[in-house]
This record gives structure tokens, sequence and C-alpha cells, in this order.
């Protein structure tokens, strides 16, 4: 599929990626400020690497930064139990407040180095492309045999 490539940013040939509801939600405030390219995002096989390395450490700062949230969630809630805080609007209160710090720190993460999934693996999509190949091949070997042909008529002349 042509596209731009998330990474190198160029126009090229590659990987689609999925448009999951953060990209839908991105698209849908450029498009609201007018500033949509309405431009399709691939992953192009040369950066395939490098997105792979940038995917991973994506997924590893949303966990990290899930747990951290669930602690200071925890150490909101817990503490005030422990202390024999046992006013319900207060542990309502902290277990809100906890969701919502949580939601924000997500949030934040997710604009900031967002990195979406790709439709499919850069071998399911080579996969595709020798389908491809195998129809550029039957090209080149005719070619090759009207050259032979060719050739062997110089021959006998
Ligand atoms: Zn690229």
């Amino acid at each position: 599929m042509k596209g731009v490539c998330l990474i190198c940013e160029k126009r090229r040939e590659g990987i689609p990626i999925n448009e999951g509801p953060v990209i839908k939600t991105i698209r849908a405030v450029k498009r609201a400020f007018g500033i949509a390219k309405g431009t399709t995002l691939v992953i192009c096989p040369e950066c395939w690497e490098e997105y792979n390395k940038r995917r991973a450490g994506f997924e590893k700062s949303i966990l990290i930064w899930t747990i951290i949230g669930i602690i200071i969630a925890l150490a909101l809630i817990v503490p005030p139990i422990l202390f024999g805080d046992w006013n319900v609007f207060n542990i309502f209160r902290n277990i809100v407040m906890s969701i919502i710090l949580i939601a924000v720190l997500l949030a934040l993460i997710g604009l900031v180095r967002y990195i979406p999934k790709t439709t499919m693996t850069l071998e399911e999509y080579e996969g595709k492309g020798k389908a491809k190949g195998k129809a550029v091949g039957k090209k080149i070997r005719e070619t090759t045999k009207r050259k032979a042909k060719k050739s062997s008529r110089k021959k006998k002349r």
C-alpha cells in the first residue's frame, strides 16, 4: 500500500498501520482544525526494524506507567484505610482521583510517543510481495527467453 511512512516520513510503498481509536481521534481532531492531510500511514520495509524497536518501547512505557499509576493509586487509597479512615466518600474520591490520574498519564504517553500497530507483519507483507514477485519473475523469464531467441538468430546470421 502506498502512503507516508510513519518513521522516515517519506512517501513509500509499505505496510499499512492499524487505524485504531487513537489514530481515528487524532484524525478527527486534525479534521476539526482543518489540518488533516488524509494520508495513509504505512511502515516502509526499510524502517521495519526501527518501527519494531519503537513499538516495543511504546508498549514497555505503557506497561511501566500503568504499574506506576497503580502504585500511586494504591498509595492514595490504601493508607487512609489502614489509618482507620473508613469514610466512604474519601475512599470513593481517592479511587476516582486515581482513575483520572492513570488516564491522564496514559493519554500523555499516548500523545507523545504513540506507535500504532500495523495490520500485518513484514513477513506477511513480503509474502504478498512474493505473489507479485512471481508475476514479475515470469516477465523476466519471458524477456530472457526472447533475448535468447534473438541471440540465437544472431548466431545463425
Ligand atoms: Zn520509512
